[in-house]
């Protein structure tokens, strides 16, 4: 008899023992591009990989599952899923970004804004005067992205789905920093969500991928034809170790964030640490939010050194276990400089405006041992003289 699966068992066993040809437990990675047909004059599952293919599917299946949509479609890469996720606003369309967006995020929105395919714009979404300005506007899409990069700022969901509720505007939510294991945006009412797999979901930093996922049936297959009309869709091979990844997820997160806190806890008392953002402390200024609409608090937090870029240059210069390094959600811990390093791009004064000084610096936690992350922080924090 067929149990009502948690989202931890669908993450663990989606497709586990399902093989039809010799009883694989583990589904078999399909490379093919092409699929024999089996009767002349009729259409079958899979034709051609680029449409539709049996590994990339019970990832899709999966993810789907995990966000508790009606269907997901599997892309290349983040950038390609918010790509896709664009074509759903009609041309000349207005859409509602958050000023500290993914920087990746930001300059395609500003492309397509100069391009005259879409409207844009950029507003802080913790500023309810600035959002509700917004709203006037009647933006055919509001992208939220929660917690924000760098500084971990909390938006409230459900708010803005009740607000978007008020008119025609449609909520996607860009979910890569938690992941499904610790938010589901589509039970808080939002009508996308989005996902850069190379992070959490795929867990292993040696994938780029993406995902969109959809509440509405009829807009998870209209996602899925331009998908394959614009030819998006992700390799069977980075499906295949997405899928591998993905049912490590809990596991990978839950551990992580119990280290991130006691990460947190430590640099918070250090006298060498200005301020540390990490949504899981009481400090944190959208604690309240978290605690209501995450499960957990992640393992991404970033934190302020009184010394300035001149202590970072020491500090960075000291880490042994840690990585500098871009990117996060691998098992392996990194620490990176947004100034200098994944918000270069924004210049100085885009800086100021967004909070990050010369001094932040950006953590993913990993899997090492928490009591040795702490001793190389511990020793690194030492070094700066
Ligand atoms: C990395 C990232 C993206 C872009 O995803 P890619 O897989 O690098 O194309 C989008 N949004 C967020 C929040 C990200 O961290």
């Amino acid at each position: 008899m067929p149990i009502q699966r948690s989202f931890k068992t669908v993450a663990a066993a989606n497709g586990i023992a399902t093989d039809k040809a010799f009883g694989a437990v583990t589904p078999p990675l399909y490379l093919s591009s092409n699929f024999a047909f089996a009767t002349f004059e009729q259409g079958q599952d899979y034709e051609y990989s680029r449409v539709a293919n049996p590994t990339r599917d019970i990832l899709a299946d999966t993810l789907a599952k995990l966000e508790d949509g009606a269907g997901a479609v599997v892309t290349s890469s983040g950038m390609s899923a918010l790509h896709l996720l664009l074509s759903r606003v009609g041309p000349g369309g207005l859409v509602i970004a958050p000023h500290d967006c993914y920087g990746g995020t930001h300059r395609l929105l500003a492309a397509l804004k100069e391009r005259g395919q879409i409207d844009v714009e950029f507003v802080d979404q913790g500023d309810s005067v600035a959002l509700n300005a917004a709203f006037g506007k009647e933006p055919q899409l509001v992208l939220v992205e929660t917690p924000s990069n760098p500084l971990m700022r909390v938006v409230d969901i459900s708010a803005i789905v009740e607000r978007a509720r008020q008119g025609k505007a449609k909520v996607a939510v860009d979910n890569t920093f938690l992941s499904p294991a610790l938010q589901q945006p589509l039970r808080l009412g939002a009508d996308y969500v989005v996902h850069s797999t190379t992070k959490y979901l795929n867990g292993h930093s040696d994938v780029v991928g993406g995902a969109v996922i959809a509440a509405d049936p009829a807009e998870a297959e209209a996602l899925a034809a331009w998908a394959n009309t614009t030819g998006v869709t992700a390799s069977p091979f980075d499906s295949y170790l997405t899928l591998r990844g993905v049912r490590t997820l809990f596991a990978r997160v839950e551990r992580q964030q119990t280290s991130a806190l006691a990460i947190a806890r430590f640099l918070e008392q250090h006298p060498r640490i200005a301020a540390v953002h990490y949504p899981g402390l009481p400090s944190h200024p959208t604690h309240d939010i978290a605690a209501r609409q995450q499960s957990g608090c992640g393992a991404m937090l970033s934190f302020e050194l009184k010394d300035g870029l001149h202590g970072v240059r020491s500090f960075v210069a000291a880490l042994d276990v840690f990585t500098l390094a871009e990117s996060l959600g691998g098992v392996e811990s990194l620490i990176a400089h947004p100034t200098t390093m994944t918000h270069a791009g924004m210049g100085p004064e885009a800086r100021r405006i967004a909070g990050i000084t010369d001094g932040l610096l950006r953590m993913s936690v990993g899997l090492e041992a928490e009591e040795d992350l702490i001793a190389d922080l511990s020793q690194s924090l030492s070094a700066i003289g």
